[in-house]
């Protein structure tokens, strides 16, 4: 029995980062009722300077970035929830049913773009300068550190991986173990060992700010305190002390923890999709954003309507049948196509390109 008391979507999409939003961008526009949940805490709300994304200023933080990105969800006529989704269900009708803390959904679809959440040093005080000397996106910030006194915290592979890797772009690289054993296979220590990297074993008890002052930004770090009663200042270094996946959601995992899917982004669940960082190890504003681009491309090809196959055709949809059904797209997602057609302005990043003279 239908029940018509609770919203019904055809996609319904959990994680609003830009994996997600970007699925939920193309299903809308593609004429499919969407909702986007989110719950604050993703990594891109961590991103403080968006690096790589080609023609956007460095300026734009990742909040702001995502704040556009709903903007344009919403004038295209998608929904978006700021609500935590507790629990998906498979049931008949519709196929399945979201409960989140604050609403239930159902939908023919779901996607999961929830992401991991990064394992933080057990460093007092470091954490403040995340995105400001601390960080955990190499590909990201290596060129930000570049040439300056740099550190890679952790005792593990890739830890020592990271910290050889640095030697691309600055000759003072210190590894800091933090008072721990490292946990890397002897291969890793020969090759460690013959790097421009210095290690240092003693533990990390805090950190402190550089003493640039700007009333208009939070402090960038200055450098890191020892137990030896030492100080070093650094411009920055990286944490790797891995990641948790939010990945508890009954699909099929790979080793690392991370959703295993198709090439389609669809999950070892029929109906149910999974894109961005909680998919790979290719942690990239930009791998989320293609990546939720081929989800909605291949989500909206499931779903379509048209064109009917010679088979549909043949088993009885008559063309009386089919007048009825066109067009496919809801009526209430064609009266926004009208009005977005006929508005003045479009949300979105803009501003007129640098001069060129
Ligand atoms: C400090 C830092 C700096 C970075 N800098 C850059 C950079 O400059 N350039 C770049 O390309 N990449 C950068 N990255 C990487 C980039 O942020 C990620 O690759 C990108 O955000 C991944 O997008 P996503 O949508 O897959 O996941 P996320 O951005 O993590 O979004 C997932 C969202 O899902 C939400 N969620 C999880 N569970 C639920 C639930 N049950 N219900 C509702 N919502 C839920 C989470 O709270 C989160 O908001 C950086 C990462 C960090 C940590």
């Amino acid at each position: 029995m239908t029940d018509h008391s609770t919203p019904s979507y055809e996609l319904a999409i959990v994680g609003g980062g830009p994996a997600g939003l970007t699925t939920a961008l193309y299903t809308t526009r593609l004429g499919h009722p969407t909702v986007v949940f989110e719950t604050e805490g993703g990594r891109h709300a961590a991103v403080s300077h968006v690096h790589n994304l080609l023609g956007v200023s460095e300026a734009v933080s990742g909040r702001e970035l995502a704040a556009h990105a709903v903007a344009q969800l919403e004038h295209y006529g998608g929904d978006f929830f700021q609500d935590a989704v507790q629990s998906v269900t498979r049931r008949d009708g519709p196929q399945f049913r979201l409960e989140a803390a604050h609403a239930t959904v159902d939908a023919d679809r779901v996607v999961f773009a929830t992401g991991f959440r990064d394992r933080g040093p057990d460093v007092p005080d470091l954490e403040r300068f995340t995105g400001r000397g601390l960080h955990y996106c190499l590909h990201c910030d290596a060129y930000t550190l570049g040439d300056g006194p740099v550190f890679v915290l952790g005792h593990t592979e890739s830890a020592a991986h990271v910290a050889m890797t640095m030697c691309n772009f600055t000759p003072d690289v210190d590894l800091l173990l933090d008072g721990r054993e490292p946990a890397w296979g002897d291969e890793t220590d020969t090759q460690l060992a013959a790097h421009p990297v210095d290690r240092i074993d003693t533990a990390v008890v805090s950190a402190y700010a550089d003493d640039r002052i700007d009333e208009d930004e939070p402090p960038w770090l200055g450098g890191l305190s020892f137990a030896d009663g030492t100080e070093q200042d650094y411009l920055g270094g990286f944490a790797m002390y891995g990641s948790a996946y939010n990945a508890d959601l009954g699909c099929d995992l790979g080793d690392d923890g991370a959703i295993d899917v198709d090439e389609n982004r669809e999950t070892s669940v029929d109906g149910i999709y999974a894109v961005g960082d909680v998919t790979h190890g290719q942690n990239q504003t930009t791998i989320a954003i293609g990546d939720g681009a081929s989800a909605g491309l291949a989500i909206h090809k499931d779903l379509r309507t048209f064109p009917k196959s010679l088979a549909e055709l043949e088993d009885g949809d008559d063309g009386a049948d089919l007048e009825q059904s066109v067009p496919a797209t809801p009526s209430d997602l064609r009266a926004r196509m009208r009005r977005v057609r006929n508005a003045e302005t479009q949300p979105g990043l803009r501003g007129p390109p640098p001069d060129r003279e």
